[in-house]
């Protein structure tokens, strides 16, 4: 499980040289952003919700164990049948062999990030099977051969331009661009006839409720009614934390929910699934089957520090929110989940050594927390992090600080302790920098502190304190 790239700096500054993304990216705060805001302020009872929210997943959270087996007892009750997965590999292994015992030939998908995380598509292509995205972004994103780019819009980078290439093959430079009306209608010919001929489908989860064994899924586009009720099979994917204890539980949520990630009071579709056709219904699939992932998630409900993490709802505010993520893009990230949740998740469940560079990514001005409708406060859990991988122990392989960086802020800390040190360190500091600044600056500073000023100046310390100075003054004038 490890990240796609690891090269967060590259990436991100790949991005931020790119014109074309970064046009793209305003659309993320114009639309999303300021959507939500106009939601929020259009709901007198907003602050209210996002307590009733954070409580219920407080709540959901504390007695997970209670509600799995509560949601994996009534989804049985109604005829469907349910797989716990350690892992993405177990969880990919058991779609896979369900897909071949019952000699599926088309499989579509509706969007997922669990998927993501078992890079299930091109598994499943991989074994034979034709697999296709029906999510307008995802099926973008799975023609370019990329990953998603947003929790809730996986091609928001994409220009039309680049998505008229991706969709009509016979397009031509120069031709005229598309609007996305146009675009999205190319996209429902070439998709019809996927649907009518898938006999397996995968879709997310938004919401599963335990006392009902239903689970609750939110769309636009209408491909997650369609996945649910047309092929024979439907295996939902979800991971463990995605459920709340009753249906009056899930109404708070959709409204949270899509306030927050869209600034729609409802979306177009949100659709229910009780497990498989019942014998008296006309439609909807002949099995269901849920797949329940842990891949890490248990690391973090064992991780008092950062267990409120689970409570994610995935509605994407907080990257819409983040003026790190507008500028460096979803795929800086390197993994399934970007910005600031990512910054978390990604490093737990990937391991904090390879996703050290995250939690730094993150000017700590609390936008995300500001955003969130579950109130979860991703600034204290990145500052969390930023101390396991300063000072963690060196044996559970979280700490990246290097002996030369711990030793600078021990002589720093030293340096802090008193007056008397401080105006010796000072003193020192200005000796020793002193020969390498201009004017007072430093432009270019050695190792291991060489990053500081690559991208800005550092000034060097006063040559005396201010209050020497102004001792020095003062005496002056008394004399
Ligand atoms: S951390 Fe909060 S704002 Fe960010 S995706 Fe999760 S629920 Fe939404």
């Amino acid at each position: 499980m490890k990240p796609l790239t690891l090269n967060f700096r590259n990436k991100a500054a790949e991005t931020m040289g790119d014109k074309q993304v970064q046009q793209s990216l305003e659309h993320v705060y114009t639309g999303f952003f300021k959507g939500r805001l106009e939601a929020a302020g259009d709901t007198p009872e907003w602050e209210e919700l996002r307590d009733k929210g954070k409580a219920i997943k407080d709540h959901t959270i504390a007695h997970l164990d209670y509600y799995l087996g509560m949601l994996a007892d009534n989804v049985e009750k109604n005829g469907g049948s349910v797989y716990f997965a350690e892992n993405a590999d177990e969880a990919r292994q058991h779609i896979i062999d369900l897909a071949h015992a019952r000699n599926i030939k088309t499989i579509i998908k509706s969007k997922s990030m669990v998927s993501e995380e078992m890079a299930l598509a091109e598994s499943l292509n991989d074994e034979g099977f034709e697999t296709v995205e029906t999510d307008l972004g995802e099926y973008i994103i799975q023609l370019a051969g990329e990953t998603p780019y947003h929790l809730i819009a996986p091609a928001v980078h994409k220009s039309r331009l680049e998505v008229a290439e991706l969709l009509d093959d016979n397009y031509k430079s120069g031709d005229r661009v598309p609007d996305a009306t146009e675009l999205t209608m190319m996209a429902r010919e070439k998709l019809r006839g996927v649907f009518a001929r898938a006999d397996m489908s995968v879709t997310g989860v938004n919401f599963a409720v335990a006392e009902s064994g239903s689970i609750a899924l939110v769309t636009n586009e209408g491909n997650g009614r369609m996945s649910t009720t047309v092929p024979r099979v439907h295996v939902a994917v979800m991971g463990m934390e995605k459920i709340v204890p009753s249906i009056q539980d899930l109404s708070t949520m959709l409204r949270i929910l899509i306030r927050s990630a869209t600034g729609q009071r409802i979306s177009t579709y949100v659709t229910m699934v009780n497990g498989a056709r019942a014998s008296d219904e006309e439609e909807g699939p002949e099995e269901f089957h849920l797949v329940i992932m842990n891949n890490g998630r248990q690391n973090l409900l064992a991780d008092p520090q950062l267990r409120e993490s689970l409570n994610c709802i995935r509605c994407g505010a907080c990257l819409n929110a983040c003026p790190v993520y507008r500028k460096v893009g979803g795929h800086a990230y390197g993994w399934v989940y970007p910005g600031p949740i990512g910054s978390i998740v990604t490093p737990v469940m990937t391991g904090l050594k390879d996703a050290h560079n995250l939690p730094a990514a993150s000017s700590l001005c609390g936008a995300c927390l500001d955003a969130c409708p579950v109130k979860i406060n991703i600034p204290r859990m990145l500052l969390e992090l930023r101390h396991r991988t300063a000072e963690g122990s060196a044996d559970t392989a979280e700490r990246t600080s290097s002996k030369a960086e711990r030793g600078i802020w021990k002589l720093w800390r030293a340096g802090m302790m008193g007056r008397k040190r401080f105006d010796l360190g000072a003193r020192l500091s200005w000796l020793l920098l002193r020969p390498m600044a201009k004017n007072g600056w430093l432009k270019k500073t050695p190792p291991p502190i060489s990053r500081w000023t690559s991208t800005r100046d550092f000034p060097i310390m006063a040559s005396s304190s201010l209050r020497s100075k102004l001792s020095k003054r003062t005496k002056k004038a008394k004399s």
